[in-house]
C-alpha cells in the first residue's frame, strides 16, 4: 500500500469509530489533504476540494480537518497566523519549521544536533521531552527571495 492509501484506510477507521462514513465528500478532502501541498490552510483545501466536487462547503472542511486533527492523521499548525495550516502525519516521522515573514514559504528541517541538545537541556533541568515544536520565523536572503523564484 502507498502511503496515501495507508492514510486513507486510517481515515476509514477513525470514520467508522465515530459512527461516520465515508462519504465523496470526505474523501475528496482527504484526498487533497494527504496528496496535496503541505501546510494548507482551510481555504486552500476548500478551493481544491471545490475543483473534484464543487458541492463540498467551508464547514465540511472545517469538520474533516478537525476529525483528521482530533484522530491523530493530521497536525495543526498556527505559524504566527490566525489562521491554521495542516500537515498529514507520518508515524516516527519528526521535522520542524522555517516560516519566511516576507514571503510565507514555509521550510522543513531535520537537525539531530537541536534535537539532541534539547534532550540534554531538558534532562539537565529534570524533565524527559515528550514532544516539541520549533518554529522559527526568518527573512529569505536578498536575491534568493522563494517568492521571486515562484514568479520567475
Ligand atoms: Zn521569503
Ligand atoms: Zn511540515
Amino acid at each position: 500500500m502507498t502511503s496515501t492509501q495507508t492514510q486513507l484506510a486510517r481515515f476509514r477507521a477513525l470514520l467508522s469509530k465515530e459512527g461516520l462514513k465515508l462519504t465523496s465528500q470526505r474523501k475528496v478532502i482527504a484526498d487533497v489533504f494527504f496528496t496535496g501541498a503541505k501546510h494548507q490552510s482551510l481555504l486552500e483545501l476548500l478551493e481544491q476540494a471545490k475543483v473534484k466536487q464543487k458541492s463540498i462547503g467551508y464547514a465540511t472542511v472545517y469538520r474533516t480537518m478537525r476529525l483528521l486533527t482530533e484522530g491523530g492523521l493530521a497536525v495543526e499548525h498556527k505559524f504566527g497566523e490566525n489562521q491554521a495550516r495542516y500537515e498529514p502525519v507520518h508515524d516516527g516521522e519528526h521535522h520542524d519549521h522555517l516560516i519566511c515573514l516576507d514571503c510565507g514559504a514555509i521550510v522543513e528541517f531535520e537537525d539531530p544536533m537541536i534535537e539532541q541538545r534539547q534532550d540534554r537541556m531538558a534532562a539537565d533541568r529534570g524533565f524527559e521531552v515528550v514532544s516539541h515544536r520549533h518554529e522559527v520565523y526568518v527573512r529569505c536572503l536578498p536575491g534568493q527571495c522563494r517568492r521571486d523564484a515562484a514568479a520567475s
